[in-house]
């Protein structure tokens, strides 16, 4: 695997293109490190740089009255900061806030469109990315009106592993309070309840995830129905790129398989 296909693999969105497509993105591409609480937007600016994680979290927030908001999305190597450039619209809604650091790879706004005018498959990748995109913001709204704090803490830590791809990551419960809308003591009571059924461990803001499978069972619906959107029209087992250089995709020509998280 050369430099460039190692980079890009980290994020599955860029490891999906054709080689011939991610040898040029990478032109335009340059490696940064994001670090904790670090704004990369404010919600009204002017997208300036479009970001594809590769080793950090980005929460995307929706301010509310003069509040920072709650979270609405969690962004990882799964996806990608900035995409809402190919609607033609070039400032964002929502707040992006580093919430774990490391690596990502970013290019210019005029590059990005550039890129995106003249590569048909990372149009579709994005498109593609965009639907899953909207049907988890929905999934999200759901999920905060319905579902009681307990599970969609198990579901925020799970999202969170997924996306850190380690069983340890730091963060306080002031800050996943934050993250879920809900008060402090709401979040200590549903991660004390965690703790006692010996899902997670927890000291002074260090989480080890110990039992996933205990912690999917005390998860609500949502995390489930998240990973199959993504894995159903995003995942592997139903990339279209042989169809990007030839024809346009059917609007049914992916599978309804759902297994394959
Ligand atoms: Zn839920």
């Amino acid at each position: 695997m050369s430099f460039s296909q190692a980079v890009f693999a980290n994020n599955r969105l860029l490891a999906a293109l054709p080689h011939k497509d991610r040898e040029q993105l990478l032109t335009h591409c340059e490696a940064v490190k994001l670090d904790s609480a670090q704004m990369l937007y404010r919600s009204g600016e002017l997208i300036r740089h479009v970001y594809f994680p590769t080793g950090c979290l980005i929460s995307l927030m929706r301010p509310v009255n003069d509040s920072a908001g709650l979270e609405v999305k969690l962004i990882g190597n799964e996806g990608v900061l900035g995409f809402t450039l190919m609607l033609g619209v070039d400032v964002t809604p929502f707040h992006a806030l580093v919430h774990g650091s490391g690596p990502a790879l970013r290019m210019t706004a005029p590059a990005f469109l550039d890129e995106l005018e003249h590569s048909p498959a990372l149009q579709q990748e994005l498109k593609r990315y965009l639907y899953v995109t909207m049907t988890q913001l929905a999934q999200n709204a759901a999920c905060t009106r319905y579902h009681v704090v307990e599970a969609r803490l198990a579901r925020w830590l799970l999202m969170t592993q997924d996306r850190a791809h380690s069983d340890h990551f730091h963060v306080t419960h002031e800050l996943m309070a934050h993250m879920l809308g809900v008060r402090r003591v709401g979040i200590t009571k549903a991660a004390n309840s965690l703790l006692k059924q010996k899902f997670i461990s927890y000291r002074r803001g260090d989480i080890t995830i110990l039992d996933r499978a205990g912690l999917e069972t005390a998860a609500c619906e949502c995390y489930r129905a998240d990973k199959d959107i993504y894995e159903r029209i995003l995942g592997e087992e139903h990339t279209f790129l042989p169809h990007y250089r030839d024809e346009p995709i059917a609007p049914h020509s992916y599978s309804s398989g759902m297994d394959g998280v």
